[in-house]
């Protein structure tokens, strides 16, 4: 059978201790997952189920590396994340066996066009133009759980031209890996390929061309993002 047109490459991420790459299938990502977040953003953090939300698979940037600033915002903010790689299927798994479908963990960013997201928040519109767009999926090479167990707890730390910006610990996670992916896997059927950025702690704010992002989690390798100038077919 041949194709009309070949899609672009799929990307793919390192694997800590491992030659092969992890393929990325979809983004999952979830919003208000700490407290201090969920409160800087006018939220309440107590009365919630976890929501998410959806990324293109080819929003990933393995490894990070520079990024264009992104067209139509004025407000581009950083968001520093745990990210679950699954390695596996999984359907409507109970939250004692939703960590048997991790392959393993990553640093990442949720980068947010945060004008054009709250824009559609308050109009009660879905935040796509906001969450998802080119470059916006930053993660650094997974550490697989074969090797090295799972991320419960360690700091998290994100960093702006070496100035500390947030700092929390993935202990803090209203929803823990395991309860996001139980509650995901009854709604979807999650297959190997999959990753949710599990939210991202207080402290977040915008960026500008030339700064450089520091994501680092303990336990997991660090992840640094570059903004770079605007692709010039946007100006
Ligand atoms: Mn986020």
């Amino acid at each position: 059978m041949s194709l009309l047109f070949n899609l672009p490459d799929q990307p793919c991420v390192a694997i800590v201790g491992d030659t092969r790459r992890f393929p990325v299938g979809r983004i999952f990502c979830v919003g208000r997952n700490y407290a201090a977040h969920a409160r800087e953003m006018g939220k309440d953090p107590d009365r919630e189920e976890p929501f998410f939300f959806t990324k293109f698979g080819s929003t990933a940037v393995p490894g990070g590396g520079k990024v264009p600033y992104p067209p139509q915002t004025s407000n581009y903010q950083y968001e520093a994340e745990l990210v679950v790689a699954i390695g596996k299927m999984g359907v409507a798994l109970e939250t004692a066996k939703a960590l048997d479908i991790v392959h393993g963990y990553a640093a990442g960013l949720d980068m947010t066009r945060r004008d054009l997201q709250l824009d559609s928040r308050n109009k009660g519109r879905p935040w796509d133009t906001g969450k998802n767009f080119a470059w916006s999926a930053p993660l650094g090479p997974i550490r697989p759980v074969e090797s090295h167990g799972h991320a419960t707890g360690g700091g998290i730390r994100l960093n702006v031209n070496g100035e500390l910006k947030q700092a929390a610990d993935v202990g803090e996670l209203i929803w823990s890996c395991a309860e996001l992916i139980s509650h995901l896997s009854k709604l979807e059927r999650l297959l190997p390929g999959d990753l949710i950025y599990t939210g991202t702690p207080a402290g977040v704010g915008p960026v500008r061309t030339g700064d450089v992002i520091e994501v680092t989690i303990d336990g997991l390798e660090p992840l640094q993002v570059i903004i770079g100038d605007p692709e010039p077919e946007f100006a």
